[in-house]
């Protein structure tokens, strides 16, 4: 047996939350949309021509670049597309974030950005959200490599207010600053507007979330045209065919349907303002969330135990074992009738625990 193994490139690899095998759970866990895509997404894929499978896809993906250009009031040089924002995320870790000074991001975040930098060999450095989990803008004025930051942020929930992020990048445009929207359909301002004041900026967002179709894979970000083109040398240099045939076809047509995604949306958002009354008068304690979770934690109970107590009954939520966080849980906003199940095992389960 040789040594091959010395030249490995090892990783710590991402951990996603779980996606369990039963039927007849409450999925509360990964921030997926409860309810189902468009209508669009079945017409497209009905009339999809199968014979055309045998041919390559678009590389440029372009029917769906022209609509989310089209959609958002963009040109199409100023659209990238990937398979979800995750490989969109990556390509843009590896493009933009290639100096020796390190890449700056929130110590508590979206956990997959250390495991892009250590993958990449890009040095990296958290930086401390304050008691409140906020992002402190003057904390990103250092001097950097380059900075990434999620609005709202997660596992959080909280909100950067739109002025704080542009001086942020108002402060760092010798480096390029991703912001990943992955949640900003949920009552968030898109920064997408500044890509027209400042080059430097990628605005990414994707269907997982506010769109229904986290199983479809598809992400997209928006930038400057120069921007855009060096996101597309990058990936033509690593697998020019990403997106097959009917994630272009199918997500170009779930797209164009904005009344379907507004209703849903707005039926979200509901469902969250009431969770926050309810979950406050059971005593959790949280920060106000602008996405689709709640990330919430009770003086008196361990989220740790109560996680596991949880899952016994069939309700999948996440919770992360590491510094700061421990004490909390993430909960996905659901169904009314989702929600309704998780409160009454709580008021249950809390009656006598600690109320
Ligand atoms: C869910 C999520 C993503 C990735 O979503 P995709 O399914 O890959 O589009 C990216 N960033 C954050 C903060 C997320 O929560």
């Amino acid at each position: 047996m040789g040594n091959w193994e010395q030249n490995v490139r090892r990783v710590t690899p991402y951990v996603p939350g779980e996606q369990p095998k039963q039927e007849n759970i409450i999925k509360l866990n990964t921030n997926e949309n409860p309810y189902p895509p468009s209508p669009a997404l079945k017409k497209a894929w009905q009339q999809m021509d199968l014979e055309k499978m045998r041919l390559y896809p678009d590389p440029a993906a372009s029917e769906l670049v022209t609509a989310i250009a089209e959609t958002y009031g963009v040109k199409e040089s100023q659209v990238f597309a990937g398979v979800g924002s995750d490989d969109v995320l990556a390509m843009a870790f590896l493009t933009f974030f290639n100096s020796e000074r390190p890449i700056l991001f929130p110590d508590i975040t979206y956990s997959f950005y250390d495991v892009w930098a250590e993958l990449f060999r890009i040095p990296y450095r958290q930086i401390p959200l304050n008691d409140r989990f906020e992002i402190i803008k003057e904390d990103y004025f250092a001097e950097n490599g380059g900075i990434v930051f999620p609005n709202p942020n997660a596992p959080t929930g909280v909100e950067l207010p739109v002025s704080d992020i542009e001086a942020i990048i108002a402060a760092n445009q010798n480096t390029v600053v991703i912001v990943d929207e992955a949640y900003v359909d949920f009552g968030t301002i898109s920064v997408l507007p500044l890509i027209e004041k400042y080059d430097n900026l990628l605005v990414v967002q994707t269907f997982s979330k506010s769109r229904s179709l986290a199983g479809l894979r598809i992400g997209y970000a928006f930038g400057s045209e120069k921007l855009i083109k060096y996101l597309n040398d990058a990936k033509y240099s690593f697998n020019s065919y990403t997106m097959s045939r009917p994630s272009v076809l199918m997500g170009a047509a779930v797209v164009r349907d904005q009344e379907y995604f507004t209703e849903t949306i707005h039926k979200i958002i509901s469902t969250r303002e009431r969770m926050k009354k309810e979950l406050a008068g059971l005593g959790f304690v949280f920060a106000d969330s602008k996405s689709n979770f709640l990330f919430v934690t009770h003086p008196q109970y361990s989220a740790k135990e109560l996680f596991a107590q949880l899952k016994e009954a069939g309700i999948f939520v996440r919770y992360f074992e590491k510094p700061r966080i421990d004490r909390y849980l993430r909960i996905t906003v659901g169904t009314d009738e989702e929600m309704d199940c998780l409160l009454n095992f709580l008021k249950e389960k809390c009656t006598g625990v600690f109320l």
